[in-house]
């Protein structure tokens, strides 16, 4: 774990934190500790000095992208919802964290509630919403407990409710605890699910900001993405676009964790290299070299040790065949069987797939198969060639993002670690041939 108490070590010296300013620095059950460092100025601010267009351009003028995983841009998705039709909106916080061994959202709920209740009034007020849904998981007890004891406490002081700071404003936020179903964090699925329905992903268009929660226009982000807003309002957009790189912005939190020697949370400017984020802040590996990292849980795919290079950014991680996702950053040394590590993300997405659409229902099951007989030494050049026409299949088929992105781990694997596939293959099948096409 990290060295505790060395704040000159790169593990915290190189660390910028706009998400977790106050993580464990305030009492987290005291909204008085979140008012004395500046905790509900930037609604105030908004409310009394600016108008709702303008606290979309401040938003806009930031660079923010959505911290969920696909980056899409958060002032475009709250333009989208302002310029909709007067009315009833909702503002929805995904919480519903679930990919393996990530906790970043847990962190934050867990030790500055207000700072994502005040992030979503905002941005209720910024497009016109006059409610919110905070979506959490039933398996973060102490985060419902703590949100719900910071609802109380901001309602008693009139900070949410009716009339907020004396003004025409009213914003309510209530709690809906997810039943851990991983798909619930697809943004129809979770609607469907705050809506008591089944939490069934539904094809888009129409999107959320259009027709989502009761068929009212939804502004959902992610717990992260709405933790950045109280600074942003505060520090100014374009001191938050002054942060990062051209096309990402502002800082990332990633739950660092595997075969490494300093593992922990972590929030870094965007653009840091995975070099600097595994050597430095982490330390390396003891005793050994670093053979890959897997980023974006089971969405993700697995950059090898010479692409450690590579800036943390949207792009650039796309461009690896991987993603940035929700923050999870596994770090795998040369003893890791990257076969292994892809079946082991096939056979979550196998269990949370929501059964819906064919390609992703049987698709993930087909893959599981053929990577455990590949594992047991009894898959031949046909199966090799089947599992990337399924990988294929189910990327462009499947209905919504778990079923595209399920595939990635192994897409990844297969083309940066084509060796460790070939070399599983029955050799009186492979026959000579190369085995993997790239
Ligand atoms: Fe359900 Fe998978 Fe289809 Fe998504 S892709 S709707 S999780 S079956």
């Amino acid at each position: 774990t990290a060295p505790e108490g060395d704040l000159k070590h790169p593990f915290f010296a190189r660390q910028l934190r706009i998400v977790r300013e106050n993580s464990g620095k305030i009492d987290p059950e005291s909204i008085d500790e979140y008012i004395a460092v500046g905790g509900y100025q930037p609604l105030y601010k908004v409310i009394h000095d600016m108008t709702p267009a303008e606290v979309v351009d401040e938003i806009t003028r930031s660079g923010l992208r959505g911290r969920g995983g696909a980056g899409y841009p958060t002032g475009l998705k709250w333009a989208t919802v302002a310029k909709m039709p007067p009315g009833q909106k909702y503002i929805v916080c995904n919480g519903d964290e679930g990919d393996p061994g990530a906790f970043m959202d847990r962190s934050v709920l867990e030790s500055d509630p207000h700072k994502v209740l005040e992030g979503m009034a905002i941005a209720g007020y910024a497009v016109g919403a006059s409610e919110g849904y905070i979506y959490v998981r039933a398996e973060y007890p102490l985060a419902i407990e703590r949100l719900e004891t910071a609802i109380k406490q901001a309602k008693k002081l009139g900070i949410l409710g009716s009339q907020i700071f004396y003004s025409a404003f009213d914003f309510k936020i209530n709690i809906r605890i997810g039943a851990g179903a991983f798909v619930c964090g697809e943004e129809t699925a979770l609607i469907s699910s705050i809506e008591g329905g089944r939490g069934n992903p539904r094809p888009r268009p129409p999107y959320p900001a259009q027709e989502g929660l009761w068929g009212c226009p939804t502004l959902i982000n992610n717990v992260e993405t709405f933790a950045n807003i109280a600074a942003i309002v505060r520090e100014g957009g374009d001191w938050y676009a002054s942060i990062g790189t051209e096309k990402s912005k502002g800082t990332k939190v990633f739950a660092l964790t595997g075969k490494i020697r300093n593992n922990g949370l972590i929030e870094v400017p965007m653009g840091i290299t995975l070099r600097e984020i595994v050597a430095e802040m982490g330390g390396g590996i003891p005793d050994g070299e670093v053979k890959a990292v897997q980023t974006g849980g089971p969405s993700g795919g697995c950059i090898p040790a010479s692409l450690l290079d590579t800036p943390v950014d949207y792009e650039s991680l796309s461009n690896l065949g991987s993603m940035m996702g929700s923050g999870g950053m596994v770090v795998m040394d040369k003893e890791t069987s990257m076969v292994e590590v892809a079946r082991f993300y096939m056979e979550f997405c196998r269990g949370e797939t929501c059964g819906k659409c064919i390609p992703c229902r049987a698709g993930t099951v087909q893959m599981y198969h053929t990577l455990t007989k590949i594992l047991k030494g009894e898959a031949n050049q046909t199966d090799l060639e089947r599992l990337q026409a399924l990988c294929d299949m189910v990327k462009h088929t499947s209905l919504c993002g778990l079923g595209q992105s399920a595939p990635n781990p192994v897409i990844s694997t297969l083309r940066y670690f084509p060796e460790e596939y070939t070399t599983l293959i029955k050799p009186d099948v492979l026959n000579g041939k190369v085995a993997v096409s790239h």
